[in-house]
């Protein structure tokens, strides 16, 4: 490979000062973007404290961010996350991911690389511009207002621009381990509706309130990429093809509904998450299933910029927008809280967004809390917080981003360890489970950001049915890592592309040559140079244990039950000997 370069802008808050350094990449991983390059930085880096001064939060972008690739609209931020932890207490990276027009215009303006250092001694906004030039303004006009808030009050200031924003949740960072990062849309600024897209995992919304800032302004460039006549193909691909078929609708080549086509895929066999990853064997989460939405509520399929796919919907109700609507937000504070009234859920989601604080995160904390309330009645936790409470969960949700409810703010491992309740805490890692029952999925514990985010194994058990060990150590150390590979690149997972047609677009958008093997190596190292610094931070073989209630049965649960304790103690053993192996194989 010739020698490529990019270009990292040194910000620190503190000294209000901006350095650019241009870099040669010492690889692939390095030259692709995204995580691959944020993890090699952040393993250089010593951390105790992801909240201190000194700890790094890194905003980049992939190797097709910004690129006319559909769905190439990814910008991450990456650094010492908040959340993630080992059983030892050491904190260790990960990274959320966002798509619009933020990194595009980051992009346009030739911004690759900006590394977020010091705190502010008042409430800033970093302002890039063409150049790219920096600049810090004054935020204090911002302070306290919501996530759409500060937005649309960013808009009036910055015409053209687009913003990554932090809510009152990253404000109250030091009571907050899951606040979110959003970033602005274009439907968002034309409509004034709260439609933002959010980096919400890890909680590096927090980080960036511990550096007093509020938001980064990406101003207006003078340009944005035309399609180009070369993609053509690539991008009807992505917008039309089977890799995103059961994420666009119906009218778009026989798609399957969004990401909430999970409810009709799920539910039939009680493998929707209820009541705290529980499931009631009833068909009470059926209400909150697309069809039955749309007999009483309108459903907008409103994409993010240039995307043919749409992924999530809007549902709008009598006095305009009321949420967006995407698998994992509306099941951890719908079904999974025990709350199965539609325009209860869209509240709470709604109200999560204003506020800034992860879905996934916020919504496991809540079903936790309401969980152990039905254990110990006598003695709650959360004003006595109870499944199927709608009001109560969206005072709580409030007082969490206000600061002040820290015993949720702190996240499920926290909570639990307090508790002394930790088989029912449903987190890998400090990190609370996305939308998916844990008795079914063996690879888990062993995602590095998020358990679908980073481990592609959350539906196998669904749509392959394999209950061997053979299988699984498989699925987790060969295939589960691939899924990576869009937040390399900067491009949406649900496009479902094939590695060799981004070898194509990494040729055609970015000039880079990378066949689809030399891809899925880069893909995999990046995975191993993750779970490696685990390793090297403190992380032990009981730091992949998922929580003890992913092995019971869950009798309505019409899938196989196979997650048993020796189950998992004998997949562990092989799957940490493989990754070892596999570290030694890429001598790394
Ligand atoms: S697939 Fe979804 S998240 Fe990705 S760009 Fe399209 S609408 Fe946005």
């Amino acid at each position: 490979m010739r020698a490529r370069t990019f270009l990292r802008h040194h910000v620190d808050l503190r000294a209000a000062s901006v350095r650019a350094e241009r870099r040669t990449c010492r690889d692939l991983e390095e030259a692709l973007g995204g995580i691959a390059r944020a993890l090699r930085l952040l393993e250089e880096c010593e951390v105790t404290d992801p909240c201190a001064p000194g700890a790094p939060l890194v905003c980049n972008l992939g190797a097709l961010s910004g690129t006319p690739v559909m769905t190439g609209l990814r910008t991450f931020f990456s650094g010492f996350s908040p959340l993630k932890v080992s059983r030892g207490g050491v904190s260790a990276p990960m990274w959320s991911a966002g798509s619009d027009r933020f990194g595009v215009h980051l992009r346009a303006l030739g911004v690759e690389e900006i590394l977020l250092t010091g705190r502010a001694g008042a409430p800033t906004v970093l302002v890039v511009e063409r150049g790219p030039a920096f600049r810090f303004e004054s935020g204090a006009d911002l302070l306290g207002l919501t996530v759409n808030g500060k937005i649309q009050a960013l808009a009036r200031r910055f015409p053209g621009a687009h913003f990554a924003v932090i809510g009152p949740a990253g404000e109250h960072w030091q009571a907050v381990r899951y606040a979110a990062i959003a970033l602005s849309t274009e439907n968002q600024i034309r409509s004034g509706d709260c439609k933002p897209r959010f980096c919400g995992r890890g909680g590096f919304g927090g980080v960036m309130g511990s550096k007093n800032l509020l938001a980064i302004v990406a101003t207006e460039p003078d340009r944005l990429p035309a399609a180009a006549p070369a993609l053509k193909a690539l991008n009807l691909e992505v917008a039309r093809g089977d890799g995103s078929r059961r994420y666009r609708d119906a009218d778009k080549g026989n798609g399957a509904g969004g990401t909430w086509f999970l409810y009709e895929a799920l539910g039939p066999v009680h493998a929707l998450p209820e009541c705290n990853f529980t499931t009631t064997g009833t068909v009470a989460s059926g209400a909150l299933a697309r069809p039955a939405v749309e007999a009483h509520t309108e459903v907008r399929d409103e994409s993010c910029f240039r995307c043919g796919i749409a992924c999530h919907k809007n549902a709008y109700g009598p006095d305009g927008f009321s949420a967006k609507i995407d698998y994992e937000p509306l099941n951890l504070l719908g079904s999974n809280l025990g709350i199965f009234e539609f325009d209860a859920v869209a509240a709470l989601i709604a109200l999560v967004d204003e506020m800034g604080l992860d879905s996934i995160s916020c919504g496991a904390t809540l079903s936790y809390a309401m969980e152990y309330n039905r254990r110990h009645p006598g003695a709650p936790v959360a004003e006595g917080l109870s499944f199927g409470d709608a009001r109560g969960a969206a005072r709580a949700i409030r007082a969490v981003a206000e600061g002040r409810l820290p015993q949720l703010g702190q996240g499920v491992r926290r909570l639990a360890e307090e508790t002394r309740e930790g088989g029912y805490a449903m987190e890998c890692k400090g990190v609370e489970l996305p939308a998916y029952l844990p008795h079914t999925n063996p690879g888990y514990p062993f995602a590095l950001a998020g358990g679908h985010m980073s481990m592609r194994t959350y539906l196998l058990l669904m749509f392959e049915r394999e209950t061997g060990l053979d299988y699984w150590v498989d699925a987790i150390t060969r295939r589960g890592p691939m899924i990576l590979r869009d937040d390399l690149l900067g491009v949406c997972k649900f496009g479902g592309m094939k590695d060799e047609a981004m070898s194509e677009a990494l040729r055609e958008a970015a000039g880079i040559e990378a066949t689809a093997d030399e891809l899925r190596r880069a893909v995999l190292r990046t995975h191993l140079r993750g779970y490696r610094l685990e390793r090297r931070l403190g992380f032990t073989e009981e730091d992949y244990d998922p929580p003890a209630a992913a092995h019971e049965r869950l009798p309505p649960l019409e899938l196989p039950h196979f997650l048993t304790r020796g189950f998992h103690v004998e997949l562990k053993r092989r799957v940490l000997a493989r990754f070892d192996e596999m570290l030694a194989e890429e001598g790394l």
